[in-house]
């Protein structure tokens, strides 16, 4: 008989997971508690922009985004960033900095862009090169990503572009943020390499031609449209809206799980996945495992909001020749960082205009945000369209020790069975590490 299984969540993480069980024979149930499926993923059109409010696209080295895509059809709708404008830029001392060609989030692999840059004093450009001849840590055990920066290439590189690139990415401080759990491929460079450019120029030069496909890919019509087309892979009747999870419980008798949700209803399954934030997760799991439900909620969450701004592109003076800048927290902007969304992917903006995203804390008032970048990018017009999309708690924050944690509480989950824990909390917030974890808890309920 099929398994019959309950995902709660239609964010990314729980319509992969709902796709791997149906494609895979199960018969699924996915309740969403909004009336709009995707979780974050929001893409929206106004005026002729084509704007996202969460993520705009996936990395194509971590394969599963990627190959969801292929699975769905959407090969031919996806696309790159433009190889004309591959660079990006760092503020410093209130101008756009570029960051040196070569310049791998922490690490400078090219020596004459970085030499010639003007974002480093010679003093720090040193520091940065002694990485080629320190030996690794001893012992490559966890450690914060500040403290790796700091150890590797001085305190410079660190608050001029670590810092800053880290935050862009996880919303996080680099000095809570666990380096085996975000940049594991750091860690394993310098116990192999020694040295951390070494290790990565080995890399570099070990690939005999170019990429297949750019770094970040996107859809043509947006993020949206993943969203739209796992929808349509579903049995019409398995997904239900506005119907909020309300309780879970196991029968004892039977072994099965019981669900109620919405106004009233209940469903019966043999799994239950559960594609929340880890704390309302631990809401749903304290009714009968107090000790989880306290470890899952030990997980911290970061708020983040972005604002798309349209502009006329003749009000803009900077060339934007990059795919949008980063802010070091030193030098006190009201933006985290900022997306050129029409140079990074095309068909993001009408003729004549041009998308900015801004990345900005929860709360963070667009007028504000319009003067910093009016400041940065010598903009002399007023935006023709804004558009603000907050995500409260939304960016779980993984903590130096994280991963021996997530097997903490796989262990406990494990109590359970039948009971699976998705989402972004535990094993990486990028989609294609959340694709990866649901489509392997799917593989493993259907063994
Ligand atoms: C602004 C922003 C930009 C990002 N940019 C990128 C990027 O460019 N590339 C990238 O790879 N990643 C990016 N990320 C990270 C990535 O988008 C997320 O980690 C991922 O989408 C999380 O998906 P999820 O399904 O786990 O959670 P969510 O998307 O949060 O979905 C959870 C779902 O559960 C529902 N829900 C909540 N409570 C209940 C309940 N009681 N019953 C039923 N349903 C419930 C919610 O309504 C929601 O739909 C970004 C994230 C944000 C916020």
């Amino acid at each position: 008989m099929k398994p019959k299984v309950i995902v709660v969540g239609g964010g990314i993480s729980g319509l992969a997971a709902a796709l791997r069980l149906h494609e895979r024979g199960a018969d699924v149930k996915l309740i969403e508690a909004s009336h709009h499926l995707g979780g974050v993923i929001a893409t929206s059109q106004k005026n002729g922009f084509l704007m996202e409010g969460g993520p705009d696209s996936f990395i194509s080295i971590k394969p599963w985004g990627l190959d969801l895509c292929r699975r769905l059809g959407l090969e031919k709708e996806l696309i790159g960033t433009d190889p004309d404008f591959r660079k990006s830029f760092v503020v410093r001392k209130g101008k756009l900095v570029v960051v040196p060609e070569g310049f791998y989030m922490m690490a400078p692999v090219r020596v004459l862009p970085f030499l010639g840059s003007e974002l480093f004093s010679w003093p720090a450009k040193f520091r940065m090169a002694m990485d080629y001849f320190m030996p690794a840590k001893k012992n490559g055990g966890d450690e914060s990503v500040a403290n790796f920066i700091r150890r590797r290439f001085g305190v410079e590189a660190l608050e001029r572009v670590g810092q800053a690139m880290v935050a862009g990415v996880y919303s996080a401080d680099p000095e809570k943020l666990s380096l085996k759990s975000t940049f594991p491929q750091f860690l394993d460079i310098e116990q192999k390499y020694g040295s951390v450019i070494r290790g990565l120029r080995k890399a570099g030069s070990k690939k005999a031609s170019g990429p297949r496909y750019s770094l970040f890919l996107t859809l043509k019509n947006g993020m949206g449209s993943l969203v739209d087309a796992i929808v349509k892979r579903l049995p019409t009747n398995s997904i239900e809206l506005d119907a909020p999870l309300r309780e879970i419980s196991k029968n004892p008798q039977t072994g099965k799980w019981n669900a109620s949700y919405g106004r009233g209803h209940q469903v019966e399954a043999d799994a239950v996945v559960l594609a929340l934030s880890s704390p309302k997760i631990a809401d749903f799991v304290q009714g009968f495992d107090g000790d989880l439900a306290r470890e899952l909620r030990q997980i911290s969450y970061a708020s983040i909001a972005t604002i798309n701004f349209g502009y006329r592109r003749s009000d803009i003076c900077h060339p934007l020749d990059g795919f949008g800048f980063v802010v070091p927290t030193k030098e006190n902007l009201s933006l985290i960082g900022c997306t050129f969304s029409s140079v990074k992917f095309s068909g993001r903006a009408p003729e004549g205009h041009a998308l900015l995203r801004a990345f900005v804390d929860s709360g963070t008032r667009p007028e504000v945000v319009q003067k910093d970048l009016e400041q940065l990018l010598g903009i002399t017009g007023t935006p023709v369209m804004i558009q603000e999309a907050d995500y409260p708690a939304s960016m779980p924050q993984y903590p130096v020790g994280h991963l021996e944690y997530v097997q903490k509480i796989e262990s406990m989950a494990a109590r359970h069975p039948g009971l699976c824990l998705a989402g972004n909390a535990l094993h990486g917030i990028g989609l294609p590490d959340c694709v990866h974890q649901s489509e392997e808890i799917a593989e493993k309920i259907m063994v």
